[in-house]
């Protein structure tokens, strides 16, 4: 505890989301106490697994651009303060047949947005990046801006920012649970019990344990990834190898140049469908697992179907419609919740953690977030 035997504000989970929490709350003063139940880093829950795609053309909602501007200034600050490179820019590709979601959704973030895009056939996108190998039909959205953030790196790197500035962060530290009242806010560990003013929940797969009203709207989901060496891994390296989202027959994937790994990484959104419990997730990995990968890589990038570098499973958590959860609860003004990512959310982490800061510290903040009140999903 602090000297005052007491913090400002406590963030519940030191991931994606609560490393950034972290360093903002303490880069506007506060006495801040990160609790994190596992290491910092770690690799069991969501942001693990070296890279994450970040892209502004985004297909999923127009409304999500005002906030990736501000999450790549927020990503370049972070780099600068921790003296390393955290974002990648590859440019990137949104693909799938002409008309589908990803292609519409992206081309109207463009035209709303005023983003640089280029449109190209399958035909066009293999002859400029011949890692790509998609059927006619399908079509290409080329953003110069799309790469990939360095996610565990950037846990390390918010964590170290916020230390900086004078936070407490206690790793292998599970919260057991909290309370909150008028008189402020007390969080019980195993270790002891904490007060401060307010709260911030960025627990990730386990949000639903925290807050019981998520437990049906912040649902736990099985990933895998897959690290391919490439037969040409020319094709694959950085600068001639986009990242990507492509809606197939088969379903969406996405993918990445090598980097970290030695080899094409590959996921599939919601790859076998396995809803889960946050702690008894299968962590092992089976054939199926594979396969559902590999049909992806044979059909679309038959280049990069080299031996298998690495394999993981990660947690998605999903909420019903697949916009995130940035709000305050429903009945605690002190208590700002971050949660349902739906599996593409880390991009953003730098500026939820403004964003949660503003929510807690001032309860709004100077985005619009009509799109991710908690009361849009009804009673838990
Ligand atoms: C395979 C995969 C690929 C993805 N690809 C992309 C991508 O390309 N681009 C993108 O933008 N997003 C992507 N995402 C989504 C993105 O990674 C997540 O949205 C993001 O990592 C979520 O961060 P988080 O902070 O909510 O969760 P986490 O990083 O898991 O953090 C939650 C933290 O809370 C801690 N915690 C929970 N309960 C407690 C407790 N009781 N006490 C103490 N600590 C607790 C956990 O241990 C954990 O460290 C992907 C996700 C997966 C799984």
């Amino acid at each position: 505890m602090t000297a005052a035997g007491r913090y400002d504000t406590i963030v519940i989970g030191v991931g994606g989301m609560g490393s950034a929490a972290v360093y903002h709350l303490a880069r506007r003063g506060q006495r801040v106490l990160g609790l994190e139940q596992f290491d910092i880093p770690h690799d069991l829950g969501s942001s693990h697994g070296t890279n994450r795609i970040i892209r502004l053309a985004y297909w999923e909602h127009p409304s999500y651009v005002p906030l990736l501007r501000r999450a790549y200034e927020l990503w370049r600050d972070l780099e600068h303060l921790a003296g390393e490179r955290l974002l990648i820019i590859t440019g990137g590709v949104d693909a799938g047949p002409e008309g589908c979601p990803t292609v519409d959704g992206s081309l109207l973030s463009c035209d709303v947005h005023h983003l640089p895009h280029e449109t190209l056939t399958a035909a066009e996108l293999h002859r400029r990046f011949p890692g790509y190998r998609l059927p006619d039909g399908m079509v290409a959205v080329y953003q110069p801006d799309g790469g990939f953030v360095l996610s565990e790196r950037a846990i390390v790197a918010h964590v170290m920012a916020a230390q900086d500035l004078g936070a407490e962060v206690h790793a292998r530290e599970a919260v057991l649970d909290w309370e909150a009242g008028g008189a402020g806010v007390r969080v019980r560990t195993a270790r002891g019990s904490y007060a401060a003013e307010r709260l911030v929940i960025t627990a990730g797969p386990w949000a639903g344990r925290l807050v019981p009203a998520l437990s049906r709207t912040a649902v736990p989901e099985r990933q895998v990834l897959l690290w391919a060496q490439p037969r040409r891994p020319e094709y694959f390296r950085l600068g001639a190898f986009p990242v990507f989202n492509m809606e197939s027959p088969e379903g969406r994937f996405y993918g990445f140049p090598i980097y970290g790994v030695p080899g094409f990484k590959i996921g599939k959104y919601h790859h076998r469908l396995e809803h889960t419990a946050a702690d008894a997730v299968d962590r092992a990995i089976h054939p199926e697992d594979e396969a559902v990968l590999r049909e992806g890589i044979r059909r679309y990038f038959p280049e990069a179907d080299g031996p298998t570098m690495a394999v993981k499973t990660c947690l998605f958590t999903n909420s019903p419609d697949e916009h995130f959860i940035l709000d305050r609860h429903p009945e605690h003004g002190n208590v700002a919740i971050a949660a349902g990512f739906s599996g593409h959310g880390y991009k953003f982490a730098s500026v939820v953690g403004e964003i949660m800061t503003a929510l807690a510290l001032d309860g709004r903040s100077r985005f619009d977030l009509g799109l991710f009140g908690i009361r849009r999903l009804g009673p838990g």
